[in-house]
């Protein structure tokens, strides 16, 4: 199998390198990794932050291991040469429709986290959040009023098979965990939000194992601070994702600890760490891995059908932060590369 890897730029390079050597340790022979320019990094060296090479190993790999992307040097370019842009470049060409993004706190790290200890650590659930659609990619626009006031607009809008998508996806998710879904919408005022709760629930049919619930997106915020516990998988639209989202990885400790995958139809998948190219530590050695290292036992899971492996990744990271494994964001000295070596030694 592929792996493409995306270093990219800052920090990226520093914690992909990590991520590569525990996943070459837990897989043996069975990966075969090739590299590709990305962000800042590409252009400088090609002149395109996402180059027509590295879409294209993109569109032949099995998945893809992606470090950051963000350089203060490219601040003053125009839009579209800026290295955020070949993340979602990336999304786009692959149609990777589906962010998943688990939260759980290492017992180890309960005091990171901004919840009381006992609140903390009763979090263990996945958002699933839509990434292709909704008030981000509606009609936009700004205008004036009959009165002369200047007015913005933004089109929020969902149709039918790509709210079943996502909810397949949230599903399929719920399945392979605990068996819980909680479908978040505000469909006691937006029409957006009335189609996507009809959607989920005609779908929840061909899932009659799965426990689905609904609930509105302003007492999802409450209860993921009050009662985080209650949740297995979430499945949710673009923005609500995007909010409830960040919100839960504060509960979770260090932004170093935190994987993400997001993944299209055919489960092909772009594994990231959460976090940026963090240019105010690159280079120093002081960067935390575990999100990345995180993020390959996600693709081990989600895009190569490999469980066990990615199970072995996920005790071998508790175990290292067990035996007191910890990077300057945790309160630690270790560097970058020894964090590496004490996931190693755990494996
Ligand atoms: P970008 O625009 O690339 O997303 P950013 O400044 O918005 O950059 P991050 O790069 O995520 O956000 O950095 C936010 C803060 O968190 C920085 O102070 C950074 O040093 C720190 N940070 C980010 N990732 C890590 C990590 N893996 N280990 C330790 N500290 C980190
Ligand atoms: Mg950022």
């Amino acid at each position: 199998m592929l792996i493409a890897t995306l270093p990219g730029d800052g920090i990226g390079p520093e914690v992909t390198e990590q991520a590569v050597r525990v996943l070459k340790a837990v897989t043996g022979d069975l990966l075969t990794f090739e590299q590709g320019l990305v962000g800042g990094a590409a252009y400088k060296a090609a002149g395109h932050p996402l180059p027509e090479a590295t879409l294209d190993l993109a569109r032949r790999s099995d998945a893809i291991l992606f470090g950051a992307v963000g350089d203060p040097d490219c601040d003053a370019l125009e839009r579209h040469l800026r290295p955020e842009q070949a993340i979602l470049g990336l999304r786009k060409a692959l149609g990777l429709f589906a962010n998943l993004r688990p939260a759980k706190l290492f017992p180890e790290l309960a005091d990171a986290s901004a919840l009381r200890p006992e609140v903390a650590a009763s979090i263990d659930l996945v958002i699933v959040r839509e990434t292709n659609g909704d008030v981000y990619f509606g009609e936009k626009g700004h205008r004036k009023t009959a009165d002369g006031l200047r007015e913005g607009y933004d089109v929020m809008s969902y149709n039918e098979a790509e709210v079943a998508r996502i909810a397949r996806v949230g599903f399929e998710t719920a399945r392979a965990r605990r068996g819980k879904l909680c479908s978040i919408d505000k469909a006691n005022v937006l029409e957006t939000s009335q189609l996507w709760r009809d959607v989920v629930i005609e779908l929840s049919a061909e899932y009659p194992d799965i426990e689905l619930s609904h609930m509105y997106v302003d007492n999802a915020a409450m209860q993921l601070v009050r009662n985080p516990g209650q949740f297995d998988v979430i499945v949710t639209g673009n923005l609500f994702g995007d909010i409830l989202s960040d919100q839960a990885s504060m509960c979770a400790g260090s932004i170093g600890m935190l994987p993400s995958a997001t993944l299209n139809s055919s489960n092909q998948g772009l594994y990231e760490p959460i976090h940026g190219s963090a240019p105010d530590i690159a280079g120093q050695g002081k960067a935390n891995p575990l999100a990345t290292i995180l993020s390959s036992a996600m693709m081990l899971r989600y895009s190569l059908g490999k469980p066990d492996e990615a199970d072995r990744i996920e005790a071998a990271v508790a175990k290292a932060l067990a035996g007191g494994a910890r990077s300057p964001d945790l309160g630690g000295t270790m560097t970058t590369a020894q964090m590496g070596d004490a996931v190693l030694a755990a494996l």
